[in-house]
């Protein structure tokens, strides 16, 4: 049951999908997650949850729900995170095993020795290769790979692969920033399983937009694959200079939400760069997945929906206020449950990532996959982070909205989003700043009534400041080349 190929399972109705999710998750819970995992036996026990009890995926309700909180150091615990590492050894296997799991092991022991059977468990179990969460708040997190979760990096690149139906001769320029992070070693992994071309450049930090357009250039890209705010960058210098990028035919965006109307601006981009009928596509991934997923292809890119691995992860969607599971469709934050992750390893884990149009489960009506599928409508926790909803002058602002604003007006090229005290009087009342870089052609003051309208009529507060740079300069401000993610929110207030 649990060796369906993915070109099968794709096709699969519901309920053999969810009667194969039941299948994987039982034993997962039996054979490696209750035995291995000393952070999930203790919440099990507390629970009073015994593993046999986990015999589907409604059943998963009976435990309670993991969050990135509970993978932070504490006074007592300063390396709390290896508790969620799975750690069996001779004696837990051999009481978790059933006989037909444990014999290929025996088998080794007795034709080849100990040896042998300590380097198959090694494979399985030993950590190898990290990356981190990204937090901005809070110390990163490391996050463990043993060779297996490794092997399920190949097993996922693959996946993305097909279901943005590159074909295999596309050559890749990645332009992630080299860094202990998924979206990087994702796309990495994803070339060495699919033998195809691939150029890292590190992204601007290391080779600058320059050397990273020279490179895409002299090798003829297909495929240009980054973080949404510096492809952006990238193309909006490329058709400035108007360079030749025409045998690009299609970006990947990854790490980062992908924010509405970007599609349509990047498609425009590079149509001044001589390249056509480009198919744009949003992925969604996160480093305590250790996985990434892709939206699929279509003639207008549409925004389809992640196309999700039903036999490598479980997610959930829940109202984040009170934890229950919605039904699908509906808006609520994601909860991430793997199915064979060794190593580091999560369960009934927050993301606190919010989707709205949640989980779908019907045939997606582009390719026809029958995978469930979560909203391209995503907004990323690591945004929202420290500075989420911030109360200015009174009124709650949601930062994240204020991000899609400006994102989407037609005359503001490059923003940020700066918060002050009057006069740096810690005592005095919060102003908010809006600096700007406008599209050539847009008079200042035409952008600063429109921003001004616009924030008032839809967030109800008024930036008390609009202030202009030029675009080199705005670039400088917001990090674009040295930063890992854009400053586009600045907190300016002096600590009280
Ligand atoms: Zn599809």
């Amino acid at each position: 049951m649990s060796t369906y190929s993915w070109q099968r399972m794709q096709r699969l109705p519901r309920a053999e999908l969810r009667a194969l999710q039941d299948h994987l998750l039982q034993r997962y819970v039996r054979e490696q997650l209750y035995p291995f995992s000393p952070w999930y036996r203790d919440v099990f026990d507390r629970a009073g949850v015994r593993p046999e009890q986990i015999r589907s995926v409604d059943d998963l309700r009976r435990l309670p729900l993991s969050t990135k909180r509970d993978l932070l150091p504490t006074a007592d615990d300063p390396q709390r995170f290896k508790r969620f590492i799975l750690q069996p050894d001779p004696d837990s296997i051999r009481k978790a095993w059933p006989l037909a799991k444990k014999l290929p092991l025996l088998w080794t022991k007795w034709t080849k020795g100990v040896e042998a059977v300590r380097k198959l468990v090694k494979h399985q179990y030993a950590p190898c290769f990290m990356t981190f969460t990204t937090g901005r708040s809070a110390e990163p997190v490391p996050f463990f790979y043993s060779p297996a979760d490794i092997q399920n990096l190949h097993t996922t690149g693959t996946r993305l692969v097909d279901v943005m139906a590159l074909p295999g001769d596309y050559r890749i320029a990645n332009v992630f920033p080299y860094a202990p992070h998924l979206a990087f070693w994702q796309v990495f992994f994803a070339g060495q399983a699919t033998d195809m071309m691939v150029l890292s450049t590190g992204g601007g930090k290391v080779m600058g937009s320059s050397g990273d357009l020279r490179a895409i250039a002299r090798l003829r890209a297909d495929s240009l694959i980054g973080v949404p705010g510096y492809v952006y960058h990238l193309l909006r210098r490329a058709a400035g200079e108007g360079l030749d990028l025409s045998s690009i035919r299609c970006v990947v965006l990854g790490a980062e939400k992908v924010p509405p109307g970007l599609k349509a601006k990047i498609v425009d981009l590079l149509a001044a760069c001589g390249a056509n009928d480009v198919r744009v596509f949003g992925t969604y991934g996160f480093t305590e997945a250790r996985m990434a997923f892709a939206e699929c292809p279509t003639p207008d890119n549409a925004y389809t929906g992640y196309h999700l691995y039903p036999d490598l992860a479980i997610f959930e969607v829940i109202d984040p206020k009170t934890g229950e599971v919605v039904p699908d469709g509906q808006d609520g934050e994601l909860v991430f449950t793997p199915l064979q992750a060794r190593a580091s390893t999560v369960f009934r884990y927050r993301t606190g990532d919010l989707v709205r149009g949640g989980l779908r489960w019907d045939p997606c009506p582009h390719c026809g996959r029958t995978v469930p599928r979560i909203s391209s409508d995503l907004t990323r926790e690591s945004s929202l982070k420290d500075l989420q909803l911030l109360k200015v002058k009174g009124t709650l602002v949601n930062l994240e909205d204020c991000a899609m604003l400006l994102g989407n007006m037609k005359e503001v090229e490059e923003w940020q989003i700066e918060l002050r005290k009057k006069d740096d009087d810690p005592l005095e009342v919060d102003e908010l700043v809006v600096h700007l870089a406008v599209r050539q052609g847009c008079a200042e003051a035409t952008a600063e009534a429109n921003v001004r309208e616009a924030f008032k009529s839809r967030l109800e507060v008024m930036p008390n400041h609009v202030e202009f740079l030029g675009l080199e300069s705005m670039l400088r401000k917001i990090g674009m080349e040295t930063e890992m993610k854009e400053r586009r929110f600045v907190d300016s207030r002096p600590r009280t």
